[in-house]
C-alpha cells in the first residue's frame, strides 16, 4: 500500500504540467524574446476563403494568446504576401496554404508551423503552412471540414514556443477533427504553458544577455504538426494522386 501514494502523487504532478514547451538542443526554452510576434498572411487558397475572413480568423486566434491574464505578447499583422515557402530567410513570418504538401512533410499534418531560433531559445522567425492538399477547410460552420480557426489557434501556440499538451481539452492537444471548434479557446493548461513563457519577461529575456551571435545556431522544428483528421475525404481521395 505505501507504494500507491507515490504514484497518485505523480500523476497529479504530470496532470498539472501537461503543456511542454519545445526546446533547442541546449534545453533552452523557445520564446520570442520581447513577446512581440510580427506576421504576415498569403491568402491564396482554393478553398474559397476570402482574405479578409482569413486575417479576422487569424487575429482571433493570436488574441486568444495574447489575451492570457499575466502573459505579455502581442502580435502584429503586417499586410499579405505572395510567399509560399516556409525559410527564415525570407525575413517574413508567413502564414500560408500549401496545395502541394511536400513528400517529407507527414500527409496527416493539417498544418505545419516551423520555428528558427538562436542561442538561447530565442526564437526569430515562424512560418505556418496550412495543408490544403489533403484536408478541406471551413472558415466556420461546415462540419464536414477542418476549422481553420481552430487549426489557427493551435499553430500559433506551437509558433511562439509551445509544444504538445497531454491534455486532451487543450488547444496544444496535437489532434483534431473535422468540424471540431473547441480549440478556439484556450483552456487553462494552455494558458500555464504561456505564462510560464510569457508570463515573466525578466526570465525570458534573460537570454538577449547573452548577446546571442548573429547567424549562429539555427534549428528548424518540423514535425510541430496538428496531425490526424484520418476521415479525411480529400485525403483518400489523393492518396494515389499525391506526388504528381
Ligand atoms: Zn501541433
Amino acid at each position: 500500500m505505501p507504494a500507491v501514494a507515490p504514484t497518485m502523487l505523480l500523476l497529479l504532478t504530470s496532470a498539472a504540467q501537461a503543456w511542454e514547451v519545445n526546446h533547442n538542443s541546449e534545453g533552452d526554452p523557445l520564446h520570442w524574446p520581447t513577446g512581440h510576434v510580427e506576421y504576415w498572411i498569403n491568402p491564396e487558397n482554393s478553398q474559397g476563403v476570402s482574405a479578409e475572413r482569413i486575417r479576422f480568423m487569424t487575429d482571433a486566434a493570436s488574441g486568444a494568446w495574447s489575451r492570457v491574464t499575466g502573459v505579455t505578447l502581442s502580435f502584429d499583422y503586417l499586410g499579405t504576401t505572395a510567399v509560399s515557402t516556409a525559410d527564415y530567410t525570407d525575413d517574413k513570418n508567413v502564414i500560408y496554404f500549401e496545395d502541394e504538401w511536400p513528400a517529407e512533410w507527414d500527409p496527416s499534418f493539417l498544418a505545419l508551423t516551423f520555428t528558427w531560433s538562436v542561442e538561447g531559445g530565442e526564437i526569430i522567425a515562424f512560418d505556418m503552412a496550412i495543408n490544403e492538399d489533403d484536408f478541406d477547410w471551413s472558415a466556420g460552420g461546415a462540419q464536414a471540414d477542418n476549422d481553420l480557426m481552430n487549426m489557427l489557434t493551435h499553430e500559433i501556440g506551437h509558433g511562439i514556443g509551445l509544444s504538445h499538451s497531454q491534455v486532451i481539452d487543450a488547444t496544444m492537444y496535437y489532434q483534431a477533427s473535422r468540424g471540431e471548434e473547441g480549440k478556439r479557446v484556450l483552456s487553462h493548461d494552455d494558458e500555464e504553458g504561456a505564462r510560464y513563457l510569457y508570463g515573466d519577461l525578466l526570465r525570458a529575456s534573460a537570454g538577449c544577455a547573452a548577446a546571442p551571435q548573429a547567424g549562429a545556431g539555427l534549428w528548424a522544428l518540423a514535425g510541430l504538426g496538428l496531425a490526424i483528421s484520418l476521415r479525411s475525404r480529400r485525403q483518400r481521395a489523393d492518396a494515389g494522386a499525391r506526388g504528381r
